[in-house]
């Protein structure tokens, strides 16, 4: 047992995953961190973590085992026969070890036995991987106690959120009758039952609730849920729009350039750029004509890399500019190993690719099957992808075309990202299935506008 306790013990050599970002809400109870959290996730598309709803399924596990919390060596069995699932994106359900526990977890007695099991520094080591691996390769919003203290103390957004007591005592007393309409619950109750865990959750000395030194705090005893959102959203919209200023003076000058020229000249529509995040992350588009990579380009409003056919850069002038607007040779004698090798380097270094997954350009203006690789990259990448559509590109200069026409309606459309939950996937090939499927009619979808 102890094997499997130090084995996870590794995991905490955990690295920030480049380009993903991660909010942080921290705070003590009945705050509406969850609710808040959930509907900032919400809004912004990312993912989103109730790292709460983790402890009380322990707590429900060690329960059901017919082990008390004073009991250590138990907790500790329990733990290494505590799996522990969430499906669901916009309303998870938490699952332990097959059994749903969402609304059992929910009541007063596991959010106290939940305080106490979390006390214990062993847990919290052992559930720091499930919520870093959750982060892999996302956007996410993690709310509990110490994610900007201790889950991620690099997340690019720290959030801790208070509120009077009394207020939240109120707050939750309203929620629990929303979930539970058939039992009254007493706010007095409620009040002391949080001071008391309060109290726990501050003075532990594993991971103790406390604010990071850099998180912005945010009282909200007298805001409304809606503000208390939109206050968050505000603190979080700077770091998630890539700013013009981030691009190179010479690829910013190219990039504006082209894109006045796409504008005038065909009309360039760009819909959905908000859902373009910041950070690593694939473009992936349907592709029909040679206008797409510049089309797509100066759609995306942060700087691109793409992948050229190597004979582009033959000339060495033509060359060094494409190589200076991020463009990388690869070479179309099959060697997919190093040009996945090169897509992934990229990533890694939290840059967003571009990918063109039919293989070759449509000779009908008709989206393709996508190639398998691209479900390669996301699982050994994870990172999200950013489906687009372009529109008008086939028109104005279709495959067999020597010249492009000098008129058109051009429109470059981002859908929301797509995640996939690529660490905890048990069967690879259906994951892989998932990827391409999902990506296409992603694609696809956008097409319909
Ligand atoms: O947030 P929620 O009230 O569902 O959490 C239940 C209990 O789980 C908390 O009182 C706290 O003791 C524990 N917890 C924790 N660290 C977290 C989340 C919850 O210690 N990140």
């Amino acid at each position: 047992m102890m094997s499997c306790l130090s084995r996870v013990a590794d995991l905490h050599k955990w690295i920030h995953v480049v380009g993903c970002m991660i909010v942080a809400i921290d705070g003590p109870a009945g705050t509406g961190k969850s609710s808040v959290a959930k509907e900032v996730a919400r809004s912004l598309r990312f993912a989103f973590f109730d790292t709460g709803a983790l402890y009380r399924s322990l707590a429900w596990w060690v329960e059901a085992q017919g082990i008390t919390w004073q009991d250590e060596s138990g907790v500790k069995e329990a733990l290494c026969s505590f799996h522990w699932e969430l499906r669901g994106e916009d309303s998870p359900s938490y699952f332990v070890n097959g059994t749903d526990v969402t609304l059992l977890i929910r009541k007063a007695p596991m959010a106290d036995l939940a305080s106490k099991i979390a006390a214990y520094g062993f847990v919290r080591d052992y559930l720091l991987s499930s919520q870093r691996h959750f982060a892999e390769g996302r956007n996410v919003v993690f709310e509990g106690r110490d994610i900007g203290t201790v889950v991620f103390p690099q997340a690019d957004v720290k959030i801790f959120l208070t509120a009077s007591p009394r207020v939240r005592a109120e707050r939750r007393q309203q929620d629990l009758s929303r979930q539970f309409p058939h039992q009254i619950f007493s706010v007095e109750e409620i009040l002391s039952q949080i001071e008391q865990r309060d109290g726990l959750d501050e003075r532990r000395a594993a991971c103790p609730l406390k604010r990071a030194p850099d998180a912005v705090e945010i009282d909200t005893t007298f805001l409304t849920f809606d503000e208390v959102v939109k206050t968050v959203l505000a603190k979080i919209r700077p770091h998630l729009v890539p700013s013009s200023s981030s691009k190179g003076w010479f690829y910013g000058t190219v990039y504006w350039t082209v894109r006045g020229f796409f504008r005038l000249f065909y009309g360039l529509k760009i819909e959905g750029d908000m859902y373009v995040h910041k950070g690593a992350g694939l473009i992936v588009a349907n592709h029909a004509s040679y206008l797409d990579p510049p089309v797509l380009s100066v759609s995306c409003p942060e700087e691109v890399h793409f992948l050229a056919r190597g004979s582009l850069f033959q000339n060495a002038l033509f060359g060094w500019f494409i190589r200076k607007l991020n463009a990388h040779p690869v070479e179309k004698t099959g060697q997919d190993v190093k040009v996945f090798r090169d897509i992934l380097k990229l990533l890694s270094m939290g840059h967003k690719v571009i990918l063109f997954p039919e293989g070759v350009r449509s000779l009908d203006g008709c989206l393709q099957p996508f190639q398998r690789g691209l479900a390669f990259i996301v699982m050994k990448a994870k990172v999200p992808i950013y489906p687009a559509y372009l529109q008008g590109t086939y028109q104005v200069w279709p495959r067999g075309q020597r010249w492009p026409k000098w008129k058109g309606k051009v429109t470059c459309r981002f859908g929301p990202p797509l995640y996939f939950d690529v660490w905890r996937a048990r069967d690879k090939r259906a994951l892989e299935e998932e990827i391409l499927s999902k990506t296409w009619q992603a694609v696809r979808n956008l097409e319909q506008g």
